[in-house]
């Protein structure tokens, strides 16, 4: 049987909370409940936001728990790569070069003010939810080599029509969601960055991620990482979405809701 290896990824843009802290430990007990591995990684690519201590205080406080990674920044294993995504940047770019030579991404060239005017047209018209329209943008060949030289422009994936994105949810059964509902999105912005939908695909094909046990936050986000796996012919993952935390009233539990 292949080895059950399963993943805790949070932003260090706080402290370990509560929320956090169960994530962690569901996957935690299902690694090690078939003898698998539980790996440790960050998600800290959003700079602006990252607060100082973050990762430490996300691994202190789960060793508090008991809580230990067989794999982390501190404890890496090299053949999966890097711990924190802000050190294999290289890698996204070079994966997203691949998916350009393919033709399953493009550039996209709108400036913020463009794509606000095309959102602002898809709103005039009483369309329900927006999609990006890749021949909207209408510049010159000239302005398009300017702005692909000064890198104003960020990648989409392209995503095929009408294809149905389906899996079997570990927690909530089969969800399945059609490529027209979601239109093209951004795998890499224009900072150089990539998204959190791409950098989370190739973590969790590198790490050889066999369960991605997370957040129900995350159930959108799925149909778009499974056409991430899908344009590289990557095997894909189990997923699991667990159930949010609430408080007394039964609203989605707040770091700032006191007991
Ligand atoms: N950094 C994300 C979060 O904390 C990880 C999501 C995931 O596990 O894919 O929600």
């Amino acid at each position: 049987m292949k080895t059950i290896r399963t993943r805790y990824a949070p932003s260090p843009t706080g402290y370990l909370h509560i929320g956090g802290a169960r994530t962690a430990l569901f996957n935690y007990l299902f690694a090690k409940h078939f003898n698998g591995k539980f790996i440790f990684r960050l998600e800290d690519t959003d700079v602006a936001r990252n607060v100082e201590g973050g990762e430490a205080s996300q691994l202190d406080n789960l060793a508090w728990l008991g809580i230990i990674p067989d794999e982390s920044p501190l404890n890496p294993n090299n053949k999966y790569g890097k711990y924190r995504q802000s050190e294999k940047l290289d890698v996204y770019h070079k994966f997203v070069e691949q998916l350009i030579a393919n033709g399953h991404a493009y550039k996209a060239y709108d400036s913020s003010e463009e794509l606000a005017k095309q959102h602002a047209e898809s709103e005039a018209a009483n369309v329900a939810s927006f999609r990006y329209g890749a021949n909207w943008l209408k510049i010159s060949e000239e302005e398009k080599n300017r702005r692909d030289a000064a890198h104003e422009y960020s990648v989409r994936l392209r995503l095929p029509k009408n294809v149905i994105y389906k899996w079997d949810d570990l927690v909530r059964g089969e969800i399945a969601v059609n490529s027209d509902e979601i239109g093209d999105f951004v795998i890499l912005k224009s900072d150089g960055y990539p998204t959190y939908n791409f950098a989370v695909v190739v973590d969790d094909h590198q790490m050889e991620i066999s369960h991605v046990l997370r957040g129900e936050e995350h159930i959108t986000n799925t149909p778009k990482q499974l056409a991430i796996y899908d344009a590289f012919g990557w095997e894909t993952p189990r997923f699991g979405h667990l159930t949010i935390i609430t408080n007394m009233e039964g609203k989605k539990l707040s770091k700032r809701d006191k007991f």
